[in-house]
């Protein structure tokens, strides 16, 4: 049995070999906060025809979508059966957080934005939001008015950006350029908001080489927490039809090939950035085939946390600074 002097303490604090989101709300607030997703029944650009048509390629909200959301109803109903049905499943947090995450939440006029999230702020048990959009549904107005809301609530905006690559980007049809992202990110960090992002492994047309590689990339942005998941190609999407017609252009992970390229890139990843995810779970009826044999994310965690142990390695193991002054 290991002694309390064998079990390394990272430089985050805590003896997981990651930075770890449970410890940093536990950090911030003393104890675990618990999101509560809500769709406000936003659109996005690259759906109705401002950047695109038909979306993402593998984009299917339904299927990230939790039962008791449902834009039908009010923000305020859907945070109270949301709260009801957490609490049947899970230890009470200290507070929940009100995750806008369906669709792209900063995509409307700021007045209609502002009815929203007050909405949501004022519910009793709201400590404050996190909200998912789009790189290119952000604007300095909107961000100011972010900024306002951070002074008294926790407020984290997080950019979907799924690519460093702008070749994969137009593959997929995301309507943005890697570019377009960087600067959302910097804009937002910049003004001293809680930013995430969101990354995907496994899109068509990336070498392995080229994810790993995207560790360098994304360590040098000012990002406070970050969340990946494998791709999973979801029923009725257009990658599904493309996929259906040319597999080989595909190269989906294996559940053991994904634990070995994630804790590669966790070496190399800054260990500043504080990890919320590592792989996502769409419902089995969403999906074209049950790749992983349908692993709970808890036990993924496990799995990934028992290789970095057995690889004795951790987040940020390999990652090397840059030397700001030569730029
Ligand atoms: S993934 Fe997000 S940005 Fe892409 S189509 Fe779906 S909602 Fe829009």
């Amino acid at each position: 049995m290991k002694s309390s002097s064998d079990i390394p303490v990272f430089q985050w604090g805590h003896s997981r070999r990651f930075n770890a989101y449970s410890n940093y709300f536990r950090k911030i607030y003393g104890g675990r906060l618990q999101k509560v997703s809500i769709d406000a029944g936003f659109t996005c650009p690259n759906r109705d025809g401002l950047k695109g048509k038909g979306g993402c390629t593998y984009c299917n909200n339904d299927a990230f979508n939790p039962s008791y959301c449902h834009p039908s109803k009010s923000i305020s109903q859907q945070l109270g059966e949301g709260i009801d049905f957490l609490r049947k499943r899970y230890r009470e947090p200290v507070a929940y957080l009100a995750y806008f995450q369906a669709y792209s939440n900063t995509y409307a006029p700021i007045e209609k934005l502002k009815t929203f999230y007050w909405e949501a702020l004022n519910y009793p048990e709201i400590a404050g939001l996190i909200i998912g959009t789009r790189p290119d549904c952000i604007d300095s107005e909107k961000l100011k008015y972010f900024r306002e809301l951070s002074e008294k609530y926790f407020i984290a905006i997080e950019y979907g950006v799924e690519s460093c690559y702008d070749k994969t980007l137009l593959r997929i049809n995301r309507g943005h350029s890697f570019e377009q992202a960087v600067e959302a990110i910097r804009m937002t960090s910049g003004m001293g908001i809680k930013t995430g992002a969101h990354f995907i492994f496994g899109l068509p047309g990336e070498s392995r080489q080229e994810m790993l590689n995207e560790a360098e990339i994304i360590s040098e942005l000012p990002l406070h927490t970050i969340k990946f998941h494998q791709l999973q190609i979801i029923k009725g999407t257009i990658m599904e039809k493309e996929f259906l017609e040319n597999p080989k252009d595909f190269d989906l992970f294996s559940f053991d090939d994904y634990v070995d390229f994630f804790v590669s890139f966790l070496e190399k990843l800054n260990p500043e950035i504080v990890v919320e995810r590592f792989t996502g779970e769409a419902p089995p009826a969403y999906l074209h085939e049950r790749l992983w044999n349908m692993k709970r994310t808890d036990e993924i965690v496990k799995l990934i946390e028992k290789k970095l142990e057995e690889r004795n390695t951790w987040q940020g193991r390999l990652y090397k600074t840059k030397d700001k002054s030569k730029k």
